[in-house]
């Protein structure tokens, strides 16, 4: 396996909590690249499982679908207080739009943690899924293969925000202090690069970038 991580030991991980909200989408794929990297992931269906985690991984799926699952738990709130009591969050695809400060062209509640504005489904019919190398310094020299799906775009960027990596004009991998968000599927490669990343540099850091 190619990965910045691998020079930490699985050891300096395994004391990490780490959660995947399992309502809905490719939550598993999730789960399984963390166990490639020696972290056992708890599942999270109900806000009171997150209790104890140290981080938790908002997978790809349907945003609106995932939404009214988390509406019925109140989980918008709960994932507030976990952000704001120092947990780490990491979404990816419709996790980013869930993460979001502001969705675009359709009326959709969002967690304001990101300080970012997303457009769903925005990067065009014939390209609605692809897979790009994409230049990401934070990682290294060597690109990372991103696979986009139907993916969001990032269409406004605040000041609380930075970009870690763009395809085209538009950034694709932001990050807000202990908040991360990617528009495409990190966890459907076998390069782990981005969450050792996420584990090592943002989940056991308690500090801010
Ligand atoms: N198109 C989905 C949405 O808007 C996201 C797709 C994905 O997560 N792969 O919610």
């Amino acid at each position: 396996m190619r990965e910045d991580g691998d020079r930490k030991t699985p050891k300096a991980r395994s004391g990490l909590r780490i959660g995947v909200l399992t309502l809905q989408g490719d939550y598993a794929a999730h789960a399984r690249a963390l166990a490639r990297l020696g972290v056992e992931a708890v599942g999270v269906r109900r806000p009171a499982d997150l209790e104890g985690l140290h981080g938790l991984i908002l997978p790809g799926g349907e945003s609106s679908a995932l939404l009214r699952l988390m509406q019925r738990w109140s989980f918008l709130e709960a994932l507030r207080s976990f952000s704001a009591g120092g947990g780490a969050l990491f979404g990816t695809c419709a996790g980013l739009i869930l993460l979001a400060r502001e969705v675009r062209g359709i009326e959709q509640p969002c967690l304001g943690l990101l300080d970012v504005a997303v457009e769903r489904n925005s990067y065009g019919r014939q390209r609605e899924s692809f897979a790009v190398p994409l230049a990401v310094p934070v990682l290294g020299a060597a690109p990372f293969d991103a696979v986009f799906i139907r993916a969001p775009r990032v269409v406004a960027l605040g000041p609380g925000a930075a970009a870690l990596a763009s395809y085209g004009e538009s950034p694709v991998l932001v990050r807000n202090g202990r908040v991360l968000g990617a528009s495409f599927h990190p966890e459907l490669t076998e390069d782990a690069r981005l969450l050792a990343y996420f584990l090592d540099r943002i989940v056991s850091r308690g500090a801010p970038a």
